[in-house]
């Protein structure tokens, strides 16, 4: 589903279906060239990074198995809960291997840096960080996210996985919503 065809409940596009698969191939370059001959294991945060998992690993010439997490950040709404907890956890043991953590989007970095310190503990060879989207407060936070797609303004969007109370993940386009959907 394009945003044209949401109509009055768009209020701006930031990044069209074509801006956000041309950053991902370039990613998944950058991605092949850190990694070259090791395999790679991406763990997909659901629900949100499904899209760009999905997209990244279909770019990506590497060597890679996927697994997925969930947890919960926020509820319904659009703020955080502050609290992190573990939906589903891992299908595989991630010990001795090299670990690509793939988010949709940072906002205060809470989730990932719980997911940093969580799966740090569970001795990877190696464990970074991608995200399709940053948001401000992630560059004032400690954590280090080693590929990023957008550094966006401070503002809830929605579109390619990202969803406003599990609405429009379908969306292709990445764009913040019209006030009158919130009320
Ligand atoms: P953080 O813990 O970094 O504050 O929040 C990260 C999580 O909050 C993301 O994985 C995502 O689920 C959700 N989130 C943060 N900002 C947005 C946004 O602008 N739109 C949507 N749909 N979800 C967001």
């Amino acid at each position: 589903m394009r945003a044209a065809d949401l109509g009055s409940d768009i209020k701006e596009v930031l990044y069209t279906e074509e801006q956000v698969h041309q950053r991902v191939v370039e990613l998944a370059a950058q991605i092949d060239a850190d990694y070259q001959d090791r395999e790679v294991v991406l763990v997909g945060v659901l629900n949100g990074a499904v899209m760009t998992l999905a997209d990244l690993c279909r770019s990506m010439n590497s060597h890679m198995t996927m697994d997925w997490m969930a947890v919960s950040s926020y509820g319904v709404g659009t703020t955080s809960s502050g609290v992190v907890r573990i939906l589903k956890d891992l299908s595989g043991s991630i010990e001795g291997k090299d670990v690509l953590i793939v988010e949709d989007i940072i906002d205060t970095g809470l989730t990932l840096s719980y997911l940093l310190q969580n799966l740090s503990s569970r001795d990877p060879n190696s464990l970074e960080v991608m995200a399709m989207f940053r948001k401000p407060p992630a560059l004032t936070s400690s954590v280090d996210v080693k590929y990023v797609g957008f550094d966006i303004p401070n503002e809830f969007v929605v579109g390619y996985g990202l969803d406003y109370a599990g609405h429009y993940r379908n969306l292709t386009d990445v764009a913040t919503l019209a006030p009158h959907v919130y009320s």
